[in-house]
């Protein structure tokens, strides 16, 4: 057999670091759903022990997320943030600073903002699409510099290459959150990132079926400290999660094409509709940043972000209003989400810098499904029609309760 060096993602995504179980010949790595694991003699095991520590089907599922990108085994953990919050633990300290993109992930402001300033870890957030912001933004202090590309919720970008050239010079780990776009589209490893941040509740697993996370490096260091403060948090996946996130892992890459090919066919309609005010997606030919996504994606994605021209209550009566698509906090999934960022993903961010970065009142995100994108605009078009012919307020556009 030739080795995962040899295979295309799509085989990589199926057998990578994978081979059938040793004991059964079972194709699929079976469920170790188990606590403990019985030492031939004190001092000798089979590298498990306790699964707060390591379990067999969580290390499978290392094994087939490193295989991906021709890393060691990445590191899981019971959710994407629980991946964020051991990296940053992992390489801040008290005094430390870190640089931030402006457009994240409103958890991941929340954990720098109101976790970890208590500890004495500071933060700068800053344009990151521009290097130079970034690098203007490092100083002394400066242990990591975390950047999202495409960033949640606008899909703005940030050159991961010409961000690692200074990064590198500079002496700081840049660490860059994949979760939009996965390693089967872009690469930050080889881009020059020293880690990449996968929140695998998303495209990875794909089917809403469970939360999850991952850390990968080339830094065995790194990786040492990852497992330490993960045993000692507690937070690694468990081995069920990590059977479905296996599962869902082998058809990312033929979901992921499918997803682009939707979330380009509803972007372009919703572009030509004349209520629609503007659309963010890095495959729209009027996407400001259409050169770099061509240049470090091999796809544009299945998140669109898009704003309505009659304003924020018509944006929620819309969201209020759509039947196919579900109003949900989730993305990559194969059922079609509508999201409202200002209220739901991004309610802690502070209303000032929300709309600073373009995170509106009005803005709404969608995370594209696998339904036949006829049926996804239908029902767009639809919900449209029916806000533009009554009072947004009475299709529930005056009301908004933050939930997260
Ligand atoms: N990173 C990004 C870009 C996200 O969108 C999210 C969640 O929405 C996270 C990290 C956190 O992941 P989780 O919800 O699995 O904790």
């Amino acid at each position: 057999m030739s080795s995962d060096k040899d295979f295309r993602v799509s085989t990589l995504a199926i057998h990578g670091g994978l081979s059938p179980d040793s004991a059964t010949g079972a194709i699929l790595t079976p469920i170790y759903q188990s606590t403990t694991f019985v030492q031939e003699a004190v001092g000798v095991h089979k590298g498990f022990t306790y699964s707060r520590a390591a379990n067999p089907t969580v290390d499978a599922l290392e094994r087939a997320l490193g295989a991906l990108e021709h890393t060691p085994p990445a590191v899981c953990f019971a959710t994407g943030m629980a991946a964020i919050a051991t990296l940053c633990l992992s390489v801040l300290k008290s005094g430390d600073h870190a640089v931030l993109g402006d457009v994240v992930y409103g958890g991941t402001v929340r954990l720098f903002q109101q976790v970890l300033e208590g500890l004495d870890i500071s933060c700068t957030f800053v344009d990151a699409a521009d290097p130079q912001q970034v690098e203007d933004a490092i100083t002394a202090k400066t242990k990591l510099v975390l950047v999202e590309s495409p960033g949640n919720p606008t899909l703005k970008l940030c050159d991961i290459a010409a961000i690692a050239s200074i990064t590198r010079r500079k002496g700081v780990l840049l660490a860059v959150d994949n979760t939009f776009l996965t390693p089967v589209v872009q690469k930050p490893l080889e881009l020059g990132a020293d880690i990449e941040v996968l929140s695998t509740t998303k495209y990875i697993e794909g089917h809403n079926s469970t939360v999850g996370g991952s850390l990968a490096t080339r830094d065995q260091k790194l990786l040492d400290r990852f497992r330490l403060i993960r045993k000692t948090l507690g937070c690694i996946q468990s081995p069920f999660e990590s059977w479905l996130t296996l599962r869902g892992l082998k058809t990312l890459p033929a979901r992921i094409k499918l997803h682009s090919e939707n979330a380009l066919a509803v972007a372009q309609w919703l572009e030509k509709h004349p209520a629609v005010a503007r659309v963010y997606y890095p495959g729209l030919d009027s996407f400001p940043q259409k050169a770099l996504a061509e240049r470090q994606q091999s796809l544009p994605g299945g998140m669109i972000a898009f704003e309505l021209k009659a304003g924020s209550p018509a944006a929620i009566a819309l969201m209020n209003t759509v039947k196919l698509c579900s109003l949900a906090e989730n993305l990559g999934a194969v059922e079609t989400l509508i999201t409202h960022p200002a209220s739901m993903t991004h309610a802690d961010v502070a209303p000032a810098k929300r709309e600073a970065i373009g995170i509106t009142e009005g803005l709404i995100r969608l995370s594209v499904g696998l339904e036949a994108p006829e049926d996804i605009i239908a029902d767009l078009e639809s919900a449209l029609a029916e806000v533009a012919g009554k009072d947004a307020a009475v299709v529930g556009g005056d009301k908004c309760v933050a939930t997260r």
